[in-house]
């Protein structure tokens, strides 16, 4: 299936999405998004990375800054922050450039490698935009992260890349019906840039009150 090009979704959004699906419909759908620490930091060294009038030569590497990306497979658009063309006679030829090249994507972060796979399926996600863009595979990409000062690479696999698809035709699902989807609060939740405006604590709240009202009657006043 091939979206329209106003049925992209921000590529962006699959980070927010792996990490809560109800902090990518309350940023996406809803249109709310609230400044924390970690949002500030990370769009400071986006900013510096993000330079699309920027391309660099080195020994058989060209690099690439602030690309735009799509994908009509996923339904959509965004941007790499850093694409490297490493020469390899296996590879794609590129135009104005001699030679064949190997596309390899890397994402940079401010903060450290984490636990879930929030920045790999964004990764993924680039990758798979720039496979249909340069009609090119990508087995390989990194993510840079600012406070190890340190790359790490990333095996890009078919089963990754499924993931990716099925998050993307969810999201979709999700943003055709308007739907906020219903998630329980956890630990997460203290690093969440909408802790505040998700309120996890008082939908909490809000249940005891149903299971008083429910089991003691007590009809109480809202919380
Ligand atoms: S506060 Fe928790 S449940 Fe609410 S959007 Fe953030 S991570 Fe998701």
């Amino acid at each position: 299936m091939e979206y329209r090009e106003e049925e992209f979704l921000m590529l962006s959004g699959i980070q927010h999405f792996t990490f809560c699906r109800k902090q990518w419909a309350l940023i996406h759908i809803e249109g709310l998004w609230e400044e924390n620490l970690y949002t500030i930091e990370g769009r400071s060294l986006h900013e510096i990375c993000h330079n699309s009038e920027f391309h660099e030569s080195r020994k058989n590497v060209i690099i690439s800054r602030g690309m735009p990306i799509f994908s009509r497979t996923l339904g959509a658009l965004g941007e790499c922050d850093v694409v490297e063309f490493h020469k390899n006679k296996n590879g794609i030829t590129l135009a104005n450039r001699e030679g064949h090249y190997d596309v390899y994507p890397i994402e940079y972060k401010h903060g450290e490698p984490k636990e879930n796979d929030c920045d790999i399926m964004q990764l993924v996600a680039q990758a798979i935009c720039l496979e249909e863009m340069l009609i090119c595979h990508i087995d390989k990409g990194a993510i840079y992260y600012g406070k190890i000062k340190h790359r790490l690479e990333v095996e890009l696999t078919s089963e990754i890349k499924c993931k990716v698809r099925n998050s993307f035709e969810e999201m979709h699902r999700y943003f055709n019906a308007g739907y906020i989807p219903k998630v329980k609060s956890s630990r997460k939740c203290n690093a969440c840039s909408l802790k505040k405006l998700c309120m996890p604590k008082l939908h909490k709240m809000t249940n005891i009150k149903k299971y008083l009202d429910e089991h003691l009657g007590t009809g109480g006043d809202d919380i």
